[in-house]
């Protein structure tokens, strides 16, 4: 079972193993090539809940830029694995994006409300899962 439910109308199903969509790649297909060893790691499915919750990358807005040379979905990954595993920055293993990459995305999805707006989503879809309201009374 994903550590985040997702109700099975909102996942978005795999093209194959291993391909999942992904809006920050240029073909719509996440590129990532990192081998998913680790425990804070998203599976397919949660990653197609969570990528949704992102903000879209200005280059694909038509607001000019390119992409970002790393795939979001590294990105998320280097965040949980410092959640999971204590936030050592510059012990971030090197199939990571670089910990200042990391930092700067953090970074800015905080200032941008993405990561407070994927948190609530979240916490909605598990007291959903489990029965209870969507927020507390
Ligand atoms: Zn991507």
């Amino acid at each position: 079972m994903p550590f985040y439910p997702a109700p099975v109308r909102d996942v978005q199903p795999a093209a194959g193993p291993g391909v999942v969509a992904c809006r920050c790649c240029p073909v719509g297909v996440s590129r990532s090539r990192r081998a998913r060893g680790y425990p804070s790691d998203m599976s397919e499915a949660e990653w197609a809940v969570c990528e949704p919750l992102l903000p879209t990358p200005a280059w694909r807005a038509g607001r000019g830029g390119r992409p970002a040379s790393w795939c979001m979905r590294d990105v998320a990954d280097a965040i949980r694995y410092l959640t999971h595993s204590g936030p050592v920055w510059r012990a971030l293993p090197a199939d990571f994006p670089p910990a200042g990459t990391v930092y700067w995305w953090l970074d800015r999805w905080q200032a941008d409300g993405s990561a407070e707006r994927m948190h609530g989503d979240l916490r909605e879809r598990i007291r959903l899962a489990a029965g209870r309201t969507s927020a507390p009374r």
